[in-house]
């Protein structure tokens, strides 16, 4: 049993969603701990280039998975899909995708938007889920600056618990739930972080995390091929502001946190839904971090240990500061 190679997803039955289970990284070759696999030159990286997506060798996902397991109970099914690593730059020592030029972060997009396009044509596909995280704090042990994506034969249950709210808020009103969220803090104002023509970012009224910033596109639109070239090159800007805003908030410690792009399914009609990027810094002071604990994660319902408009004013300041 010890040995025996299972990668496959199981059914919670309970709380209704998909628990992606995997033994393989045990089989993880050792690596001397000064190798960076994401630096030119490497088997996988070569030379002469500006940004990669590899793909991840040791995945949660497989475009041809072994078969999963049947159980008498339970329900389980094949971990069919993809993942991939986003190495956002041939430089290893930098500290934040924000440290980039704005026009390499626009490349950066451009591939993870191509991909996107590419994945959306196969069987598996149903989402692509690209994000970010950064910071020891977050588990992350190669520092070379890189996202990953998920493509999944699901809907994650985040942006299923969002569809849900935005089809009922659209069947009962007319109109886009995330469209009137952003108008309720545009109107308000305090929360803002930044703004350009095209996007706009603020920490919600409703934050979870300590310091929690969310960027909408201005426009009603549900997937990130759908953008505009102009919509994608101010989104660059729009992201490099706000993380460096994150980033630099502390003297003497660079911000952990974590990065996704929510947006619509990729089979499917989802005409209510909006797409955004949710940014999740997770320190509430310099050397205070919040943890996600009982009532977090046993109960489901986060504390917020401040007021979002103050940490939000905390947040227009550090980037004034270091990013304008
Ligand atoms: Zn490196
Ligand atoms: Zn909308
Ligand atoms: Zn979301």
């Amino acid at each position: 049993m010890a040995d025996k190679q299972v990668m496959e997803l199981r059914w919670d039955p309970i709380l209704r969603e998909w628990v992606l289970v995997s033994n393989i990284r045990r089989f993880r070759p050792w690596q001397p701990t000064n190798y960076c696999p994401f630096c030119p030159g490497g088997p996988e990286t070569g030379y002469g280039w500006r940004a990669l997506i590899l793909e991840n060798k040791y995945p949660m996902l497989m475009e041809n998975p072994p078969e999963p397991s049947n159980h008498w109970f339970y329900l389980t099914a094949k971990s069919v899909g993809k993942c991939y690593v986003v190495v956002e730059t041939p430089e290893h020592n930098i500290d934040d995708l924000s440290d980039l030029p704005t026009d390499q972060i626009e490349y950066v997009l451009r591939m993870i938007i191509n991909k996107a396009r590419e994945e959306s044509g196969k069987d598996y596909a149903y989402y692509f889920l690209w994000f970010r995280n950064k910071g020891r704090e977050i588990g992350v042990s190669l520092t070379h600056p890189h996202s990953q994506i998920y493509v999944l034969p699901f809907i994650p249950s985040r942006v299923e618990r969002e569809i849900e709210s935005a089809r009922e808020y659209f069947a009962k009103n007319g109109k886009c739930l995330f469209c009137d969220v952003i108008n309720a803090e545009v109107r308000d104002g305090v929360r803002i972080i930044y703004e350009n023509e095209h996007w706009v970012s603020f920490m919600p009224f409703y934050s979870h995390w300590p310091f929690e910033v969310h960027i909408y596109p201005r426009r009603h639109v549900q997937l990130i091929m759908e953008l505009t070239d102009e919509e994608v090159r101010s989104l660059a800007l729009a992201l490099k502001v706000s993380l460096c805003g994150l980033t630099h908030l502390f003297r003497s410690k660079s911000m952990p946190y974590i990065l996704v792009l929510h947006q619509a399914p990729l089979k499917g009609s989802y005409p209510f839904y909006h797409l955004h990027i949710e940014i999740y810094g997770i320190l509430r002071e310099e050397d205070k971090m919040k943890y996600a604990a009982g009532m977090e994660v046993g109960g489901g319902n986060f504390t917020y240990d401040a007021v979002p408009e103050e940490n939000a004013q905390r947040l227009r300041d550090s980037v004034l500061r270091n990013c304008v």
